[in-house]
């Protein structure tokens, strides 16, 4: 049966975590894989999970069977972290996924089951999932314009005129904040924009927001989100778990459907319970366990909200330092948007052969397209950087 299978040609960013790993260089630097790393080069476990960890060893639980729709504890937890104080609350049903991917994908499904003919508009560039997912759920894909590769801003007005030509059988995926992979998150404005057009063209908005508190702030990342929140009838979010709590590999993330009213929301929500009976059937339920211990007690929360923060703070302080060096080696202000981006990315839009030198010449290892993790980095790498950047001519 399986004999007639092509060997992949794999994944670029994958192969490229294996070239960087064999690489003997002692100052290789590894922006490629999307991970938070700190200034050991470490991905850790936050202590706010650790300690999360050990209340859940202490209470005598359970590993049997949870149900379709997950934790529904978390479920409620994860919906006031994204949707509080929003007059969404009270017509939202919320689904535990594996991930953000798994929440894509079962609302990728849905929106295919309810609707077959509907296209899915995703910004030009994005998450390099997004795409594969959508169009394995059955559904069309075509592109917004999004980043102007000149500025590294997005090109409001251009994303905007696009959106006013949609209907209701468009579906418009947005980044909640921290856009992957450019770092260029749009205004309030265009936000409250992106609300009126909905109501008034029809399409459906979806919000994946898999970075939330790392770009101003929790509070601060959902300020988009509820613009269309306290004035959009019907939309969806997915979510994930995987930044915010250091989470990746115990795939915690939601899918949240909003409508007008409770019963449409709940019918949907039970619709993807089916789905998801087809395919995985119930999410893994420690990551969320630890999620909503964590959210639902004031000490936790605090330790996690302080830490989440730190994260933050790093971050920023590195894009500061770039920014700074960068002015200081081109006399320019010329790299200012790695200050501007929200969040672990910057798309710097450097050619493949830019790549493809400081790969070779300097061990910089950098994915197709020119995204850099910044959250990769520690402030002893960026002068190097910089100075690779400005060798070559990027
Ligand atoms: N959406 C976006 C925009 C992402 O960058 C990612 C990857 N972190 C995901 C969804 C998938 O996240 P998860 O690891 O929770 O599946």
């Amino acid at each position: 049966m399986f004999q007639a299978i092509p060997t992949p040609k794999g994944d670029p960013i994958l192969s490229l975590i294996t070239e960087f790993r064999n690489d003997p260089r002692d100052q290789k630097i590894d922006l490629g894989i999307g991970v938070y790393k700190d200034d050991h080069g470490i991905t850790p476990v936050m202590q706010a999970v650790t300690l999360a960890e050990q209340v859940l060893l202490n209470a005598n639980g359970t590993k049997s069977y949870q149900g379709l729709t997950g934790d529904e504890q978390y479920n409620e937890s994860i919906t006031q972290l994204l949707l509080s104080g929003t007059s969404a609350l009270d017509r939202c049903a919320t689904l535990q996924t594996p991930g953000a991917s798994g929440a894509l994908r079962m609302l990728a499904d849905l929106i295919a089951d309810t609707a077959p003919n509907s296209t899915v508009w995703i910004s030009n560039p994005s998450y390099v999932n997004h795409r594969p997912i959508m169009e394995k759920a059955g559904l069309t894909v075509k592109e917004y314009s999004y980043l102007d590769a000149q500025t590294k801003a997005v090109d409001e007005d251009a994303m905007l005129a696009q959106f006013a030509a949609l209907g209701s059988n468009d579906v418009v995926l947005l980044h909640g904040c921290c856009h992957n992979p450019s770092g260029a998150d749009m205004s309030l404005e265009a936000w409250q924009k992106i609300a009126e057009l909905a109501n008034k063209q029809g399409f459906l908005p979806f919000i994946d927001i898999a970075y939330q508190g790392l770009g101003d702030g929790l509070e601060e990342d959902t300020k988009g989100l509820h613009i269309i929140a306290n004035q959009v009838d019907e939309f969806v979010i997915s979510t994930s778990c995987s930044k915010n709590f250091g989470l990746y590999r115990e795939r915690t993330g939601a899918a949240l459907i909003v409508s007008n009213t409770l019963t449409a929301a709940m019918n949907s929500r039970a619709k993807m319970c089916e789905l998801a009976r087809g395919s995985y059937s119930m999410p893994p339920a420690h990551g969320a366990a630890v999620v909503d211990t964590i959210l639902r007690d004031d000490n936790l929360n605090a330790i996690w909200r302080k830490e989440l923060t730190a994260m933050n703070t790093r971050v920023n302080g590195l894009r500061a330092a770039l920014v700074q060096e960068f002015q200081a080696a081109t006399q320019s202000n010329r790299f200012d948007y790695f200050g501007e981006h929200k969040g672990m990315f910057t798309l710097t839009c450097i050619s493949n052969e830019h790549i493809a030198q400081l790969k070779e010449q300097f061990g910089i290892y950098i994915v197709g397209g020119g995204r850099i993790n910044v959250a990769g980095l520690n402030q002893s790498q960026v002068k190097p950087l910089v100075e690779a950047f400005v060798s070559i001519g990027a």
